[in-house]
């Protein structure tokens, strides 16, 4: 079920307990800002989540909310990811879904990074 990204943070999201240790993931990376994790349902030969350690829904949420160093942190995270894992030579793809129009499931930022192949048009048709 898609998400709505106007609702409050819920603390009880799975990528929350995740953060929190309640519940094992497949770590790649992680430092002050951000955890790397691959995907449990892989849509490619490399589909690795990058999430934020801040409580933000969404993409709209943490670009209007969240401070500069985090904002940076995120992004750089995400960037270190790809590189670690040389995605960066052949190529990638990064994504965010927001909300129900994206097909958001999951009420923390999150972003989807696909690679290890050629990936296809940018959307399904
Ligand atoms: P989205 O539709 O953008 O919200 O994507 C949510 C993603 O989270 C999907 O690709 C799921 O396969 C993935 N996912 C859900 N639960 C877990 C989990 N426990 N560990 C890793 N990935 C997960």
């Amino acid at each position: 079920m898609p998400i709505d990204p106007t609702e409050a943070y819920d603390p009880d999201n799975i990528f929350a307990k995740i953060l929190r240790g309640e519940i094992p993931c497949n770590k790649v990376y992680e430092d002050d800002h951000a955890l790397a994790f691959h995907d449990i349902n892989p849509q490619a030969d490399v589909h690795i989540l990058v999430i934020p350690k801040g409580a933000y829904v969404s993409w709209d949420d943490f670009s209007a909310k969240a401070s500069n160093e985090e904002i940076a942190g995120f992004v750089r995270a995400v960037g270190h990811v790809a590189r670690d894992r040389g995605l960066v030579v052949r190529g990638y793809r990064v994504l965010a879904n927001i909300g129900r129009n994206g097909g958001q499931e999951v009420p923390h930022l999150h972003a989807h990074l696909f690679g290890g192949g050629p990936l296809g048009p940018m959307l399904a048709r």
